[in-house]
């Protein structure tokens, strides 16, 4: 075993302190990655606080995670030492179920093995995420990381990207298709770079008034301020397609008011339960409708895409001893738009 440096929550709501966690030898398909960024995700406040319900303590967070290959497994040929590599919301799968076989790993009939909070596929072995200096991770479950994407700015797209492009291809959205994104934090702002960069028509619908000029600048047409309720009158029916990044409750009737016949709209935020009314779905037969990260060879075409046209997350770098601030200002919305742990911070303390 690996005895590996780590920040972990030791209970629900507890700060993230110095820990270490046991990372296995590499199998003969695993590899051994040196991590060199992990980016933080709301998601990762949600399961420290376990606003799931569902949390294994203690937690290492941390699903967005950059590295460089450090070691390789004896029957592992996908990569080689030295390569610079991601990894994101799962390390494992069935591999036989029909979502597997379909390349939708994170859908596994079986259960995927989440990157932390989850087990491996013994069922009791946990699993420890990216706030840590390395970790092994059988070498299907990794991506390769286009060169030309700085890497500190690459690691959000492990989460906050594939997240967001994935319902964006799923529904369909093309050039001059109309799209609101909800939300401007670190999904929001993904979802408006990529839609743009598919030359959708993009909407940015926030509850910070302030974002408007950020909006703009990362490639919004459009901004509408939702704290004045009257939008959603003057706005009812103009969205082909809405992608709804809010982590906290919000009333997502209003919002269904804003698409136009038959359209679409997309929950990836995933806040505590919502009251829903039939009404605006019946009228104007609107879907509402939800999506999970993505599978490996979708997270590595939207790597791919992002390389191609100059995609990358607008970053705020951090030690990781400030991880417990970042997590303070995050609740607070005051992230433009993601932290990113520097791991180099955790290796030399
Ligand atoms: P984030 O950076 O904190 O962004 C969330 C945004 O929601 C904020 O920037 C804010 O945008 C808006 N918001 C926050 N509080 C609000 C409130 N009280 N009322 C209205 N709007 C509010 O979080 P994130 O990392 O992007 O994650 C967003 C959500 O997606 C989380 O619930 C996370 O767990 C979930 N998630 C889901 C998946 C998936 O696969 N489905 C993957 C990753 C994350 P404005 O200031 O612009 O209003
Ligand atoms: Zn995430
Ligand atoms: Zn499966």
């Amino acid at each position: 075993m690996l005895k590996t440096p780590a920040y972990a929550a030791l209970s629900a709501k507890a700060a993230l302190v110095p820990f270490s966690v046991e990372r296995r030898e590499p199998g003969p398909h695993d590899v051994l990655i040196e991590i060199l960024y992990c980016g933080i995700c709301h998601s990762d406040l949600h399961q420290v606080h376990d606003e799931w319900n569902r949390s294994i303590f203690p937690m290492v967070p941390g699903h967005e995670i950059i590295g460089t290959v450090a070691q390789v497994g004896k029957a592992a040929t996908r990569w080689k030492a030295g390569d610079t590599v991601g990894v994101g919301c799962f390390v494992d799968s069935c591999r036989e179920c029909e979502a597997c076989r379909a390349g939708e790993e994170q859908f596994c009939a079986q259960g995927a093995n989440f990157t932390y909070n989850s087990h491996e596929r013994d069922g009791k072995t946990p699993t420890y995420g990216g706030y840590s200096t390395r970790v092994t991770v059988d070498e299907n479950y990794v991506l390769r990381i286009p060169k030309g994407i700085p890497l500190e700015r690459a690691a959000p797209l492990l989460c906050a990207g594939i997240t967001t492009y994935s319902p964006l291809r799923h529904y369909g959205v093309k050039p001059a298709s109309k799209v609101a994104v909800v939300g401007l934090g670190g999904l929001g702002h993904m979802a408006v770079k990529l839609a743009r960069a598919m030359d959708a028509q993009v909407t940015v619908l926030s509850h910070s008034p302030g974002k408007r000029q950020d909006a703009l600048r990362l490639g919004a047409d459009d901004f509408i301020a939702t704290r004045d309720a009257q939008v959603f009158t003057q706005h009812a029916g103009r969205f082909d397609f809405i992608l709804d990044t809010v982590s906290a409750q919000h009333d997502y009737n209003a919002y269904l008011g804003l698409l136009r016949r038959g359209g679409t709209m997309v929950l990836v935020g995933l806040p505590d339960p919502t009251p829903l009314s039939a009404g605006p779905l019946i009228m104007g037969r609107r879907r509402l409708a939800g999506s999970l990260i993505g599978g490996i060879r979708e997270t590595q075409e939207m790597l791919d895409f992002c390389a191609a046209h100059g995609v990358a997350s607008d970053v705020e770098v951090i030690p990781m001893q400030q991880v417990n601030t970042a997590y303070e200002r995050l609740v607070k919305g005051d992230v433009r738009y993601r932290f990113v742990i520097d791991i180099a911070s955790l290796k030399h303390a």
